[in-house]
């Protein structure tokens, strides 16, 4: 098991979103993913009732493997601070551009 970061998005400047953290949550299956900082899924958590769905964010080829973000993308944050966190929250050190 382990846990992983459950986000929402609030508004941010010039109408952007900004994701914001609001809590960690341990699922059964869901550390059967490897983490990337550029995964080929996206989650959605579910606002009530405790569940997590994971989609393609991109076509998954046959045989390739499928990977989630463990709250660190290359999309939010510098890789150093991908690394760091990382390192400290999953004891891994991620190998990721
Ligand atoms: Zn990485």
């Amino acid at each position: 098991m382990n846990s992983h970061v459950i986000y929402g998005f609030a508004a941010g400047t010039a109408g952007s979103l900004q994701r914001v953290d609001v809590g960690l949550a341990l699922y059964p299956v869901l550390p059967l993913l490897n983490h990337s900082c550029h995964p080929n899924t996206t989650r959605f958590n579910a606002a009530r009732g405790g569940h997590v769905v994971v989609v393609a964010a991109e076509d998954i080829p046959e045989g390739a493997e499928v990977t989630d973000s463990y709250g660190q993308s290359c999309l939010t944050s510098s890789r150093e601070d991908r690394r760091r966190s990382l390192l400290k929250n999953y004891n891994f050190k991620c190998n990721c551009r």
